[in-house]
């Protein structure tokens, strides 16, 4: 046995409830010593946030909803654990002494939150895409001024840092990001016009949560994901791409200029770059075992079909056309996907409405450059507003 002499590492998990809050708890529970848990902060599942901070040792437990706060007060009596509920809780949170912030929190809600921890000068691991698709440049200016390293959680995203290793982003030609394809690949446009909730939900290769489950079925997470990948790496729009690869075994890959081609590959399992991010720059185990490549046989890639998925071509249409296109494309979709989650839109008609909500906040004036978050959140609010006025 080696014995460690460095103290564990602190790490404060925003959105600790949520699937990959529970992939970051499984990873520590599996790696005992390693890490402390300084704070958790979760969205409405009060009973699963009390079991946590009990479980891990929490020293602040945050709940998004502020009227929660009795029922989280009460599950945690007797405990030493400080009891904070509403959006200043999830920023108290961000604050806390850490080495580590998992930004795991889904949708623009947690961009705040985030923003609040990059302030604090922490490191950050990025699970939060809606965070750098609602206001890239502001975050990533502030993490530059603050010394704030951003660790990519999303798994694209951390196939390509780990391959990236370093070297400038000036030497590579193409960066690509793989997309499964999801539970519709094969499936023809009418078909995937009017598929239900639980077609749209049972994503092939992932398990995760509805919102993301949604978005990758219409594609629009691949578009995000393009859009992260522009402000997390600083590469320019055009040298970004998506190859459709159904076994989800190779993430990413990046092209440099020399002609060769690193490819980060792992098993479909939120566990790797969780355990990447949460020892970096160390390894440690994460319970997931290595692609084994003979035994899968074959590994395929084909382009995608925009016409199919027509919500990875407005997403890739708002990141050439920069400025405040992504945020609204962003809030859009979020109405959108809640929405048909609650049966009031076809899943044919997400896309639609996005488009929709675009084409209004681009005439109205109301699609600038988010030069600050403040601004990148005024126009994430008043893009929801319209496109729920226009889902009537
Ligand atoms: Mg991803």
């Amino acid at each position: 046995m080696v014995t460690r002499l460095e103290a564990p590492r602190r790490i404060t998990l925003l959105g600790a409830t949520g699937s990959v809050g529970r992939s970051c708890l499984q990873v520590i529970e599996d790696n005992p010593g390693r890490f402390e848990i300084e704070a958790v902060a979760g969205g409405r599942d009060i009973a699963a946030l009390a079991r946590t901070a009990l479980k891990f040792g929490a020293k602040f437990a945050a709940i998004a909803d502020p009227a929660a706060y009795g029922a989280l007060k009460s599950a945690l009596a007797g405990a030493a654990i400080e009891v904070a509920a509403g959006p200043e809780a999830l920023l108290e949170a961000a604050r806390r002494p850490a080495d580590l912030v998992v930004s795991a929190i889904v949708g623009a809600v947690g961009l705040a939150p985030t923003f609040a921890a990059i302030e604090a000068g922490r490191a950050i691991a990025l699970a939060n895409k809606e965070t750098l698709v609602c206001a890239g440049d502001a975050v990533m200016r502030e993490a530059a001024r603050r010394g704030a390293m951003l660790l990519p959680l999303d798994s694209e995203h951390n196939a390509i840092f780990q391959a990236i290793a370093g070297r400038p982003i000036g030497e590579i030609t193409r960066m690509t990001i793989t997309a499964s394809g999801g539970p519709f690949r094969e499936w023809t446009a009418e078909r995937i016009a009017g598929a239900t909730r639980e077609q749209a939900l049972a994503h092939p290769k992932w398990k995760m949560g509805p919102k993301i489950s949604i978005d990758s079925a219409s594609l629009m997470n691949k578009g995000l994901e393009l859009i992260e990948a522009h402000h997390l790496f600083q590469i320019a729009p055009e040298r970004l791409a998506v190859v459709v690869h159904p076994q989800s075994i190779v993430h990413g890959l990046i092209a440099f200029r020399d002609g060769s081609t690193l490819a980060g590959l792992a098993s479909p399992d939120m566990r790797t770059p969780v355990a990447h991010c949460l020892a970096y720059p160390e390894r440690i185990d994460s319970g997931v075992a290595a692609p084994n490549l003979a035994a899968l046989g074959r590994l395929t890639f084909e382009p995608p079909d925009l016409e199919r998925f027509p919500a990875l071509a407005l997403a890739m249409a708002a990141l050439a056309e920069g400025q405040g296109a992504p945020t609204v494309l962003n809030a859009a979709n979020e109405i959108a996907v809640a929405a048909f989650l609650e049966g009031r839109i076809a899943f044919g008609a997400i896309p639609g409405l996005v488009a929709r909500t675009l084409e209004g906040a681009r005439a109205a004036g109301e699609a600038p450059t988010p030069v600050n978050v403040e601004l990148a959140l005024d126009i994430h609010h008043a893009a929801m507003r319209r496109a729920q006025l226009l889902l009537g």
